[in-house]
């Protein structure tokens, strides 16, 4: 069985949208994973099929309602599904390298989209779903967010990208930002590629790489250099 998302979303006709395209596309096309949106209207049972109400106490917007996400959830994912339950929120654990590649090794992921002001906490509560945010700013709704989630787990997955080795030396893998990259042409307005890049002495290049990667994060990145130096050992 390969990894599975299944999306509970207002728009599933956005979907797989960018997640279609190059590597990742071609991972969903030869079943390295496997995609599958639900229509949360397709769960509201009255005439007008509402999915969402004004919130409690007052204020702007709508919420979604508890009752239809709940049934969309139950029937997306049943009591024995093994798959963490995701709603993405501006609210959630900031998104790592770490949880995506903890993702990428379970059998999938169920993933709530929000949008209006949000859903219901009661249901949050009521289905164990954990909370994930893309970062700090607020998106009108989960989907671009899922995709983005689900892009970073699905390069991880065996089959997807060519070469195992392409995300080892990556940004965060280390701890750290990656090395500034170069090809050619040997001179580019006037700039050239780092003389030490076409020595030929990988001793050489691995060193100035490390330099560079921690040159980089200790200016641009503050929390994750101290982080990267208080792991070492
Ligand atoms: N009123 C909410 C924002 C709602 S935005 C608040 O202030 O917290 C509507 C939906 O967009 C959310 O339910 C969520 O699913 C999605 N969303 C917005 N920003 C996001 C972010 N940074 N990360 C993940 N999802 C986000």
């Amino acid at each position: 069985m390969s990894w599975r998302a299944s999306v509970i979303t207002l728009f599933p006709d956005i979907f797989p949208g960018p997640l279609g395209a190059s590597v990742i596309g071609r991972g969903l096309a030869t079943g390295a994973w496997s995609l599958d949106t639900h229509f949360l209207r397709d769960y509201a049972h009255d005439k007008h099929r509402t999915v969402d109400d004004t919130p409690a106490g007052g204020g702007a917007g709508m919420v979604l309602k508890p009752d239809i996400l709940a049934a969309a959830i139950d029937d997306v994912a049943p009591e024995d599904d093994p798959r963490p339950k995701l709603v993405m929120s501006p609210r959630g654990v900031p998104l790592t390298q770490a949880r995506v590649r903890a993702l990428a090794q379970g059998p999938g992921a169920v993933i709530v989209c929000g949008r209006f002001e949000g859903i219901d906490q009661r249901v949050i509560d009521a289905r164990g779903l954990e909370e994930v945010s893309i970062g700090d700013y607020v998106l009108a709704g989960g989907e671009v967010a899922a995709m983005v989630l689900l892009e970073a787990v699905a390069r991880l997955l065996p089959g997807v990208l060519g070469a195992q080795e392409s995300h080892e030396d990556e940004s965060f893998e280390a701890g750290l930002l990656e090395y500034p990259q170069y090809t050619r042409p040997q001179v580019f307005e006037g700039r050239e590629i780092p003389a030490v890049l076409t020595s030929g002495d990988h001793g050489k290049v691995e060193k100035w790489r490390r330099a560079q990667a921690e040159a980089l994060t200790q200016a641009r990145r503050p929390d994750l250099w101290s982080k990267y130096k208080g792991e070492k050992p």
